[in-house]
């Protein structure tokens, strides 16, 4: 189970809110500012500690080119479920070119994401990584005062297939992808692109996702029994809400297909849109296929 469909039940109110207090730099905790963690050049390393074993599914168009020239990643509105108030016709796929082959429409790509923390190693040991941010010390009252300091960054993996059964090898090793950090190393560049993925030293304190939350303080989302899920989804709320969407692509601004040099992996897993997906789930699928 993703817990993707259980609970969802925030309006797109909430979600302009959200959208309008993490763009004013509103936040209450690391975790609402996440950094999107990807590998852009062969030999590009990133060292992760998941903090779920959850994973949720969602068509995004990823690195879209806004009106700022700066590229964004914007769900695409069908995606989300059936009877949600923020599932609607995409405005993407249904007004704009696919920027690399200006024939074609634009699809999004299905991905499956996970919330992370960035690590590095320091002697022997791997310490999460850490950036200034500016908190608030009331969550949701956008007047109590703030604070800056280090915090742990936060960090949106977005993948497909290829990557996640690679990930449930481990899974399927130790039962949990949460006891230990990742090195993850990008090997090979567009379609032959493939990751070489290492688990690290066991971490015998902190080895379940709730001793983790709780080391983390991280803050729990109404309907979710397990707050990463709830973060993640929350984050696509943010990025399928009609504010963000109004305020990077603009209105009448000219073509957006132009300039864009970002990499294309959109159709390496174009396939329909799906929701609620786990690393059980997937290993499940795995086994049956006779792949174990
Ligand atoms: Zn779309």
């Amino acid at each position: 189970m993703s817990g993707y469909r259980t609970g969802y039940a925030v309006v797109e109110e909430t979600a302009k809110r959200n959208a309008e207090a993490q763009q004013a730099g509103n936040i209450f905790h690391a975790i609402e500012a996440l950094r999107d963690i990807y590998w852009k050049n062969d030999g590009d390393k990133h060292i992760v500690r998941f903090l779920s074993d959850e994973i949720v599914t969602f068509p995004i168009h990823e690195a879209w080119k806004t009106v700022d020239g700066k590229y964004r990643n914007i769900a695409c509105t069908a995606g989300f479920p059936d009877g949600d108030k923020l599932n609607r016709p995409c405005v993407i796929c249904a007004n704009y070119k696919n920027p690399f082959d200006s024939t074609k429409p634009a699809t999004p790509r299905l991905v499956s994401l996970a919330i992370v923390l960035e690590q590095e190693k320091e002697g022997k040991k791997y310490i999460d990584s850490t950036r200034e941010l500016e908190l608030l010390s009331v969550a949701g009252d956008l007047n109590s005062p703030k604070s800056k300091g280090e915090q742990p960054i936060f960090g949106l993996v977005k993948q497909g297939n290829k990557f996640w059964n690679d990930v449930n090898g481990y899974y399927s090793e130790f039962d949990t992808t949460v006891d230990r950090p990742y090195s993850i190393i990008r090997r090979g560049v567009k379609k032959d692109t493939t990751y070489t993925i290492a688990a690290l030293n066991e971490d015998t304190e902190f080895d379940t996702p709730q001793k983790l939350w709780d080391k983390y303080d991280i803050p729990e989302v109404e309907g979710f029994k397990d707050p990463i899920v709830g973060h993640i989804v929350k984050y696509l709320q943010k990025i399928g809400s009609q504010a963000w969407i109004d305020r990077w692509l603009g209105t009448g601004d000219g073509d957006p297909t132009t300039e864009f040099d970002h990499e294309d992996e959109s159709d390496e897993d174009t396939v329909k849109p799906a929701v609620g997906s786990s690393l059980q789930d997937r290993l499940n699928a795995f086994k049956a296929k006779g792949n174990n």
